[in-house]
């Protein structure tokens, strides 16, 4: 079947559109793929933006960052003060109670945990602390695994040395 103007016209109509060569193929009728890429040369229309290339790059560039979401966020609200959060002396097994609850406890008193924090006598030992949150006899036992920690990393650090010396 030869080109005709009118299947040319359509020809050309429809490689605007967009179309591919087979899906012209098929539209005309009686010719084929190839026939219609020859034809498409021969008449210089190649050169058309195929819309199907800035439509790829569409779709790949609003695919959105997945967004995480944070189920543990509202909880933190309700965990208990960081006061109770505090870890747990040691010594406080053998003290008696102190003068401070958690609604009686004061910004200059001791913070030092006494008893079980789950119990009904649970106390904050509430003796005068001017500087820091503990008393002076509190914040010796207190920061005392702190110094510790401190030579327990100065150890590690003179151990790590060691391997280059
Ligand atoms: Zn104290």
């Amino acid at each position: 079947m030869g080109w005709t103007d009118e299947r040319v016209e359509l020809l050309k109509k429809l490689w605007q559109e967009g179309l591919s060569a087979s899906q012209i193929a098929k539209q005309l009728g009686g010719v084929t793929r190839n026939a219609v890429i020859g034809k498409v040369h021969r008449l210089g229309l190649s050169g058309r933006a195929t819309p199907s290339k800035p439509a790829r790059t569409v779709f790949k560039a609003p695919r959105p960052a997945r967004t995480v979401s944070a189920p543990s966020a509202p909880r933190r609200l309700i965990e208990p003060s960081s006061m109770i959060a505090q870890p747990t002396p040691v010594r406080y097994v053998d003290e008696a109670p102190g003068t401070a609850t958690v609604l009686t406890l004061g910004a200059h008193m001791c913070k030092w945990p006494i008893g079980d924090p789950s119990l009904d006598s649970f106390t904050f030992c509430g003796r005068r602390s001017d500087d820091g949150p503990y008393c002076d006899e509190h914040a010796s036992v207190a920061y005392q695994p702190v110094q510790s920690k401190k030579k327990s990393s100065a150890a590690e650090l003179a151990r790590s040395l060691r391997r280059y010396l």
